[in-house]
């Protein structure tokens, strides 16, 4: 990267966020695509754009304190990201999982900014979390928990404000309990939070959309070298609400989807993953991946998750989590012929993996745009919460797949237009940018 003004920007966010070191790679890895846009825009820098889009607008931290089953009290903390509002209420998941920290909310916050508006709805960027483990604790466990967060949260969001969504840990069951709370405390009931039951505001087709997306953008770039999943061989990590659907959809299009995972290790089935099995262990008894083989014999498992990536394929579906799919997983797969990459999960691929994608003539599809089917399906929520009407499963379906490719319409033509065609992360990078660009420059400096 050669541009001063970038370097500059990017050697602050270093120092003004020591330990971030996700945060730090999902702004370098956005900024290093900006840079013929902001060769082409001076105005961007006069704005001193940089330096403000990579600041939050607000950042929130919280203590929830919690009681389990056996009367003992636990401190976790809670946060919520509001990072920027230029094209609408702030809006992204909530994360519960040990590992949460601000910088792991931070970088999920920023690259949210920008998948936004790539679903060319009117969505800001935010996002939320705790370090709360859910595993293994009992739904009152879970109920008390949810309660004890929106205690504090419910005071910074809105249904024209701030509304929060699932991310991993958070599922229906936890909007619902958060939901409840948001109810008791405001006496409000409104599209404060997406992702809600079908019987009390939710929108059908939500539960599969990012899934469904995710396979509906990879579907286009197949359309680029004239292919399609039509009997394709698919491996997808995780086994959680993106993967799950992701291997729904690409099963319809009449692919087979032979390998899934979960934290703990892999399954591979020759003959195709039985999806009826894996919502059973996943959605129904929350039990491990490895439980796959007690119904199908012939599967296999293996106890290390990244090494999924070695099995033969023609298209990758990495939907578990960041940084889970690394430079050698990458050769691994243009060893085997893979034809295409999207990205179901937040950042799963390094930057180096990403390289050597793109150095490979991969087709790679960035989160920001694959996985975007999740939140515009959320924007969807929140248009039938307003109206006070529920839409058809068919009607959402249709509107996601109309919104997935029209994303990848602008990251193919953005990628065209800033010289360098088929890189659909400087696509989708600079596509997503220019947008909020542009309203932070019209609505002045606030
Ligand atoms: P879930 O909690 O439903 O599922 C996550 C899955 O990934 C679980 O099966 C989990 O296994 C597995 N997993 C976690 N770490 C690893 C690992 N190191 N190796 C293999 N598997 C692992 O979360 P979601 O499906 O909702 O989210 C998955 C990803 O998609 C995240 O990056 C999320 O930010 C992103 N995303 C989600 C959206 C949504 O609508 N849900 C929207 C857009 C992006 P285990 O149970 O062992 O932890």
């Amino acid at each position: 990267m050669s541009n001063n003004y970038i370097k500059e920007v990017l050697e602050t966010v270093k120092k003004r966020n020591p330990g971030e070191s996700e945060f730090y790679q999902a702004v370098s890895e956005i900024f290093e695509s900006l840079e013929p846009a902001i060769e082409r825009h001076p105005e961007f820098k006069e704005a001193a754009l940089l330096e403000r889009i990579v600041e939050p607008e607000r950042q929130i931290i919280f203590r929830v304190s919690w009681q389990d089953d056996k009367g003992k009290v636990h401190v976790n903390r809670g946060f919520r990201i509001q990072f920027n509002s230029a094209l609408g209420p702030y809006k992204g998941g909530i994360r519960f999982h040990p590992s949460v920290y601000i910088g792991i909310i931070k970088f999920l916050g920023f690259e949210q900014i920008f998948k936004n508006s790539l679903t060319g709805l009117m969505m800001g960027g935010g996002k939320g979390g705790s370090d709360f483990d859910p595993k293994g604790k009992s739904e009152s466990e879970i109920m008390r928990f949810c309660q004890s967060f929106m205690n504090e949260l419910y005071r910074h969001i809105g249904a024209d404000t701030d509304v929060p969504a699932g991310d991993i840990g958070v599922g229906g069951r936890e909007v619902a309990y958060m939901f409840g709370q948001w109810k008791k405390l405001t006496k409000l009931f409104n599209g404060v939070l997406t992702g809600k039951g079908l019987d009390f505001g939710g929108s059908l087709g939500r539960t599969e959309a990012t899934g469904y997306g995710c396979v509906y953008f990879c579907e286009e770039m197949l359309k680029k070298i004239e292919d399609s999943f039509d009997g394709k061989t698919v491996v997808i990590s995780g086994s959680g609400n993106v993967a799950i659907y992701a291997c729904e959809k690409a099963m319809q299009l009449g692919a087979k989807v032979v390998a899934m995972s979960d934290s703990n290790g892999f399954i591979y089935d020759k003959d195709g993953i039985n999806l009826d099995t894996v919502k059973q262990i996943k959605e129904v008894k929350r039990e491990r991946i490895k439980g796959y083989l007690n119904e199908h014999k012939s599967a296999k498992f293996n106890g290390k998750s990244s090494d999924i990536w070695n099995i033969d394929c023609d298209i990758a579906l990495p939907c578990a989590t960041q940084n889970e799919l690394g430079k050698e997983a990458a050769e691994a797969l243009v060893r085997n012929k893979c034809l295409a990459v999207a990205e179901g999960a937040n950042m799963p691929c390094t930057p180096e993996a990403i390289q050597v994608f793109l150095n490979n003539d991969i087709l790679f599809g960035p989160g920001k745009a694959a996985n975007a089917g999740g939140v515009a399906t959320s924007g969807l929520e929140m248009a039938q919460d307003s109206q006070r009407l529920t839409w058809s499963f068919e009607e959402v379906d249709e509107k996601l797949h109309e919104i997935m490719t029209n994303i990848y319409k602008t990251v193919s033509r953005t990628a065209e237009e800033y010289g360098t065609p088929d890189n659909f992360v400087n696509g989708a990078n600079i596509g997503g940018f220019l947008k909020v660009a542009r309203a932070m420059i019209a609505q002045g400096l606030v």
